[in-house]
């Protein structure tokens, strides 16, 4: 405990240090905007030998000194990136993703012009300057990909740190990226490494539907400064608050091996929480909606508790449920928080929508995988897990053997039209993939085959070929006839 509290204020006293030093520094460097795409990525392509080495999340941190003004609706930041060259390989050029800049227009927002109330509000991610090592270098920017060229070459297991200094401006809309009614959801809006496979760099990309991430986790170390009446919602744990003369407080927050950072302030939103030994639950909502959240807390807890004894428990120490303004989605999954939308609260398909959510805490969070890719890989089991909920209470040990239609699950984001057939196809069809791997190994065999791929991969980023490979480990035999049926 003594030992603790040391910690936590060597980590006040680094970030009294950083804002010190950084206070958003002028300077804007000009992002150049030439063509910057690799063809690196090819949607759909993988091989047996597929890994994700780099960046690592055990050797990964982000340290981020965050100031909201919610006036004008925008946040300054100040990033530090440490972690280790893993990939194998010398490197010239670090690519990141600066999602918000996929809401500068019309034409490329994924949000649907229903979630725009009072007409479309630009959103944005403007790079102010990079430094490699303490070396200011040059970048480019295209779309949400940002390319950082290197000053120089950097070796294999080569230790470094990247600085961001970064500015977003947040769009009146009710997205998952955006502010509506007195909450801000924040959700990546920091320039965010992305991962490197064997056979490159998974480059940042957009679609108008789905999750287009491919995220490594990482540990967390994040100073936001905001309004005393914003509530703050994140990952991991909040480790010290300080008020400050001015109406505003600094909040110092520590998340480690997380998938990604979530964050999200509101006011006028009130709070629940159920205490448990090893775990804090909370249910967020606005005012108005406060008798729903003893609902929402107990079923929670109830799919928390069934998924624990499933695969084994949930590592953080809290989980918050977020009912947000949110159109496009009725559901959002981060690192230790989930979206549900307002228009879903009391709905009758609440129960289904907070495990399917829950149920990404594990296919996502803990296990990660490419979702633009891979997609079938977290959305299939979540659909699936969310079945099994559903099937444990109504008071049945296994789901019953129904005819499982077989759909091509190797198939990326840009694969499809719109989201409609992309949802039959990857939640209907990734949940049938599993329900047929029940009526061929059985369910209990299928339990094993995730703990396996859980404890394989945990904090990891996995790919389909991965799976395959545990499945027939697990199966003892050779399952590509299965697989086929599934294009995969
Ligand atoms: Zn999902």
């Amino acid at each position: 405990m003594k030992q603790k509290n040391i910690l936590i204020v060597i980590f006040i006293g680094i970030f009294c240090l950083l804002g010190a030093c950084y206070l958003w520094p002028e300077g804007v460097r000009a992002a150049l905007s030439q063509s910057a795409r690799s063809d690196l990525r090819k949607p759909g392509l993988t091989t047996p030998e597929m890994g994700y080495p780099f960046p690592r999340a055990d050797k990964t941190t982000y340290q981020m000194d965050l100031y909201l003004d919610t006036i004008n609706r925008i946040v300054y930041g100040q990033s530090q990136i440490r972690t280790t060259n893993t990939s194998g390989r010398v490197l010239g050029e670090l690519w990141f993703s600066i999602y918000p800049q996929a809401f500068q227009n019309v034409s490329t927002s994924p949000a649907p012009a229903v979630a725009y109330t009072q007409g479309f509000s630009p959103g944005s991610l403007q790079i102010k300057e990079i430094k490699f090592n303490g070396h200011s270098c040059d970048f480019l920017t295209e779309g949400i990909a940002l390319k950082v060229m290197l000053p120089r070459d950097m070796l294999p297991e080569e230790e470094f740190h990247v600085d961001i200094s970064w500015q977003a401006q947040v769009p009146r809309v009710a997205y998952r990226y955006g502010t509506q009614d007195g909450i801000f959801m924040l959700g990546h809006i920091y320039p965010t490494l992305n991962a490197m496979s064997d056979e490159g760099w998974c480059l940042p990309q957009n679609s108008p539907f789905g999750d287009p991430f491919c995220l490594s986790a990482a540990s967390y170390l994040v100073r936001i400064n905001v309004p005393q009446h914003y509530r703050l919602v994140t990952s991991g744990e909040l480790i010290a608050s300080l008020a400050l003369d001015n109406g505003r407080e600094n909040h110092l927050i520590k998340a480690e091996m997380v998938r990604d950072f979530a964050l999200t302030a509101c006011s006028g939103y009130e709070q629940a929480k159920q205490v448990g030994k090893n775990l804090t639950l909370k249910c967020i909502l606005p005012s108005e909606m406060r008798t729903e959240s003893s609902q929402v807390l107990k079923e929670s807890r109830q799919i928390l508790e069934y998924f624990n004894c499933l695969w084994g428990s949930y590592p953080y120490p809290e989980l918050s449920v977020v009912v947000v303004p949110m159109q496009g989605f009725v559901g959002m999954e981060y690192a230790g928080v989930v979206y549900v939308s307002e228009d879903q609260l009391k709905r009758s398909g609440l129960t289904m929508l907070l495990a399917h959510e829950i149920a990404h805490q594990w296919w996502y969070g803990l296990v990660g995988n490419d979702q633009y890719d891979e997609p079938w890989l977290d959305e299939g089991l979540a659909a699936y897990s969310a079945a099994l909920y559903l099937n444990h209470l109504q008071g049945r040990s296994q789901l019953p053997a129904v005819a499982v239609r077989q759909v091509s699950l190797n198939r990326a984001l840009p694969d499809f039209a719109a989201d409609e057939p992309y949802r039959q196809a990857i939640y209907q069809g990734g949940e049938g993939f599993w329900r047929a791997l029940e009526q061929e190994l059985g369910a209990d065999k299928v339990q094993k085959i995730l703990r396996s791929y859980l404890s394989n991969y945990r904090y990891q980023l996995a790919s389909g070929e991965d799976l395959k490979q545990v499945i027939n480990q697990e199966a003892h035999r050779d399952m590509s006839r299965f697989f086929a049926a599934w294009s995969l």
